[in-house]
């Protein structure tokens, strides 16, 4: 069959790297790619944005299966358009991917259907927010209904403080992604992050992982897209799997059925997990990035049927996936300045040779210069993901390799699994 991925990030080298795997797959397009993905396919220069350019190649090279990556084209309706034409597609439709893309909504649904999460109320006024503000205690957390590539969400120490949140987002900080705001109960606990399989039936666990937001070792410095992941995550065990499956991923995937927009492809649960039992933090409507690096690398079972069966509404009659017991790590290596103003252009030597056994170097922002140098082109960079026999050997592994990459622009995170080691 022929695939076309979208995406450019490590989380889609990752996915391309296992769908190349698969004996099933004659011919792998990406759009647009990266300079580590071109081995794996053949990478078309249209953005995951271009909903209209993706559209003429799935035409063109005659896919069979498009598989989305990045929430963008999500937002854009992708899966609209290849609904429209026949395509099979690995991605919700825009109306099902409003659980990532509003707060908002996510938050009424999980109202309506009964779904453990932190209390909130939204607003769209200043005024009612700050009254509001004077019922709750601090520390106060503010986020903004719609995507802000992942900065949207305050979490404010004190009224003052929170006050002024309220009116930068609702004056327009985020442009109409804070035309609305959320104001919720802080939850206490530890996060983990659940990943399924969704066919608007269906939900079947996908593997879970853990990360590390902060940009600097100990969890200190700004908030990241995430410098790095480990899996297994030893907060998660069957049982919080078990009331995960029933408490938030079965009532998320019948309520979304009942309100006329059934969930495809994957459902990427953020949790806060105290006592054994978990609330939603939130949704994502795709796999996490650097969290589908680790999964990738963990999973045994050949990805391609399952896409497929997500897609297709048949993930019923697929038996479970298979994991490696072997545990899995991923190290983020940012470019220096990541993530305020990251410096571009630096070179980077020796990230393209074979790391031996169990190691795999995924590309995120890199270019490739006319001299054949490749660059780096973005904040995440270079994903440096090992597999050992204990996370302790995974990680060794994968900081040995880190090491043998000559990047004096690069920057990344010493203590990756330090809460499960
Ligand atoms: P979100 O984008 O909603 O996942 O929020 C980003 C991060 O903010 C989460 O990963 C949590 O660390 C933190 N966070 C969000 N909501 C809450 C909450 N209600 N209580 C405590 N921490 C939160």
């Amino acid at each position: 069959m022929n695939i076309l991925l979208i995406g450019s990030g490590g989380r889609e080298h990752a996915l391309a790297w296992k769908i190349r795997q698969s004996p099933l797959v004659d011919r792998l397009v990406i759009a647009p790619g990266n300079p580590g993905m071109t081995v794996l396919g053949e990478c078309r220069d249209i953005k995951a944005t271009d909903v209209r350019g993706l559209i003429g190649l799935v035409r063109e090279v005659g896919a069979d299966l498009v598989v989305v990556g990045p929430e963008s084209a999500l937002a854009e309706g992708i899966a609209d358009a290849c609904a429209a034409i026949g395509v099979a597609c690995f991605g919700p439709k825009k109306k099902a991917a409003q659980l990532e893309s509003s707060k908002a909504f996510t938050k009424d649904f999980c109202k309506r259907h009964n779904i453990p999460t932190a209390a909130s109320e939204t607003f769209d006024n200043v005024a009612q927010a700050r009254a509001f503000l004077k019922t709750y205690q601090p520390p106060y957390v503010i986020k903004a209904d719609g995507l802000a590539a992942g900065k949207g969400v305050a979490i404010s120490p004190d009224y003052q403080d929170a006050v002024a949140e309220v009116e930068a987002m609702l004056g327009g900080r985020y442009g109409p992604a804070s035309a609305h705001i959320v104001i919720e109960e802080f939850m206490t606990g530890e996060e983990a992050s659940i990943f399924a399989l969704c066919d608007g039936e269906t939900a079947m666990l996908f593997g879970w992982a853990q990360d590390h937001k902060r940009a600097f070792d100990g969890d200190t410095g700004p908030n990241t897209g995430g410098m790095g992941t480990y899996s297994p995550a030893p907060i998660v065990t069957p049982e919080l799997l078990a009331i995960t499956q029933a408490e938030i991923l079965d009532p998320t995937m019948t309520g979304m059925k009942a309100e006329g927009h059934p969930y495809t492809g994957v459902l990427y649960a953020g949790l806060m997990v105290e006592n054994g039992r978990p609330r939603l933090v939130e949704y994502n409507a795709r796999f996490g990035d650097p969290e589908c690096q680790v999964l990738m690398l963990r999973l045994k079972s050949d990805i391609v049927p399952y896409l497929v069966a997500a897609a297709k509404g048949e993930l019923k009659a697929m038996p479970a996936p298979e994991w490696h017991t072997q545990a899995a790590v991923c190290v983020v290596f940012a470019a220096r300045g990541y993530p305020d103003s990251p410096i571009a252009g630096s070179i980077i030597r020796g990230a393209d040779r074979d790391f031996g056994p169990n190691v795999t170097v995924f590309h995120a922002g890199t270019s490739r210069a006319e001299d054949g140098s490749l660059r780096a082109a973005g904040g995440r960079v270079l994903n440096i993901c090992a597999r050992g026999e204990t996370l302790q050997e995974a990680r060794d592994k994968a900081y040995e390799a880190l090491n043998g990459i000559d990047w004096p622009g690069g920057f990344y995170r010493r203590d990756i699994g330090w809460r499960a080691l």
